[in-house]
């Protein structure tokens, strides 16, 4: 009998799950949208037929409740690219043209952690972590990248600050390598927004085929959604729903010449494709803005509408098709969770706020977010906790578009406040309904937890300074 059921065990383990890529770790692609709401997307509700991003949502996994580390181009690039809340390295706002801080060198990044496993390294799109030499791509671990240094709307086209930027350059650039230093090159000036989005994407298929041959990690931070808009000719018009649908088609056009360069390849089993955005629409610009569908706002507020978005992970035979993941993840738990699944160490001597999200990726079963809070700072000041389904506002002042621009004007900012107010996310994602009166416990509980935040990151509205803040890199 005892035999027999050492026989039984045995098989069990052998039908139980392999191990992922024990024997290749997988090449990763991580498309990274600028201002894209978080209904822009067909799988997320939204109009505009998306069916290469939706492909992804389809044959992997989407997640409903997935945050930026706050509702800005910079600070979140920071937090996606260090695993950290952008408060810990000190990234905040969106960085202008010669800005004298940018991403410290100091900062392990994500280029970094594949480079420790002999990854080929790149990027297509845009960076905004500081446009002098020793804050771009190629000091920071990509081998190679292509685009431009900030947001495309800094440049001397703005349609309300003309004269506050200098030429906007498109850039390449290739990292120190046997013995020659970095070069960054100046392409040429004022790109059109129109060519942006099939630029990157030929860069990042080009990347694609000219590395088939070796683990790879591609970064695909498209500079659109974000205004000024723009398509190819063959796009323009295509959707028949406006110029912001038509960018949003052409940039899902590019997640499919993408997946096709991997296929193509023979790929496809040995590459994690994953989808998100920096922060949600800028409703500042009307009818040149997405939609954050259900949620409150949008860009450069705290509420749900500016800081969570779309995120999808592709990986076939890894990653069962149509996961839905419904647990509270962040984008700085990519860092860990893909370090963790190439082999790489992460540094004992800093604090990562990221977690290993394989677990919900993989809709293993009772798998529950590894994070008791998340913490919504915006310009410095701690605005909002989310723990579980509950999100207190701590009271703050935010701007909301009144009234907004269109055709590709900003509008006007208002100035509003919300006071202490709790919101139950799952039965109200609009934060619509303050709750805070009936149920006192659970307020207390996440104003303790928020004065943890404090303690830790700062908090600029209780003038407090954070024991765990890191210094940027500075000129
Ligand atoms: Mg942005």
């Amino acid at each position: 009998m005892f035999r027999y059921l050492l026989a039984v065990l045995g098989l069990l383990a052998c039908v139980a799950p392999a191990a992922p890529a024990a024997d290749r770790p997988p090449n990763v692609v991580l498309f990274f949208c600028d201002d894209m709401g978080y209904a822009d997307v067909g799988c997320y509700g939204g109009k505009t037929p998306t069916p290469n991003i939706d492909r992804l949502a389809a044959e992997g996994a989407r997640f409903t409740d997935f945050y930026a580390s706050t509702a800005v181009c910079s600070a979140s690039r920071a937090a996606i690219l260090t695993g950290c809340y952008h408060r810990r390295v000190g990234i905040e706002g969106a960085l202008p043209p010669k800005s004298k801080i940018g991403l410290s060198a100091a900062e392990l990044t994500l280029p970094e952690v594949f480079k420790r496993k002999g990854y080929a390294t790149g990027m297509a799109g845009k960076w905004h972590l500081g446009d002098a030499p020793q804050f771009l791509p190629t000091r920071h671990g990509f081998d190679e990248w292509f685009g431009v240094p900030y947001s495309h709307d800094m440049w001397p086209r703005h349609p309300a600050n003309p004269k506050a930027y200098p030429d906007l350059p498109l850039m390449e650039g290739t990292a120190a390598a046997g013995g020659k230093e970095a070069v960054d090159t100046v392409l040429k000036l004022n790109p059109e927004p129109g060519e942006l989005t099939a630029a990157v994407t030929a860069r990042a298929v080009r990347f694609v085929d000219a590395h088939k041959s070796e683990p790879f990690f591609l970064y695909v931070p498209h500079p659109l959604p974000h205004v000024p808009l723009g398509v190819s000719p063959a796009f323009a018009g295509k959707t028949g729903l406006g110029l912001y649908a038509d960018v949003i088609a052409e940039i899902d056009d590019s997640v499919g010449q993408v997946l096709a360069a991997v296929k193509r390849n023979g790929l496809d089993g040995d590459t994690l494709v994953l989808f998100s955005s920096d922060n949600g629409p800028w409703r500042l610009y009307g009818d040149h803005a997405g939609s954050a569908g259900p949620l409150r706002e949008g860009k450069a507020t705290s509420f749900d509408g500016g800081v969570r978005e779309p995120f999808l992970a592709r990986w076939p035979g890894h990653v069962p098709p149509g996961t839905v993941c419904k647990e509270l993840a962040v984008t700085f738990d990519l860092l860990p969770t893909l370090a963790k699944r190439i082999g790489a160490d992460l540094p004992a001597d800093r604090t990562i706020d990221g977690k290993d999200i394989w677990p919900l990726m993989t809709g293993a079963a009772g798998a529950t977010s590894p994070h008791e809070a998340y913490y919504v700072y915006w310009g410095g000041a701690l605005q909002a906790v989310r723990s579980g389904r509950w999100k207190l506002h701590l009271g703050h002042p935010y701007q909301t578009p009144a009234p907004p621009g269109g055709g590709g004007k900003p509008g006007k900012y208002a100035t509003r406040t919300i006071g202490v107010e709790l919101f139950d996310l799952e039965a109200d994602p609009g934060e619509a309904t303050d709750v805070a009166a009936a149920n006192p416990a659970v307020v207390e509980r996440l104003q303790a937890l928020a004065e943890r935040a404090r303690e830790d990151l700062g908090d600029a509205a209780t003038k407090r300074v954070g024991k765990g803040v890191r210094e940027p890199g500075r000129l």
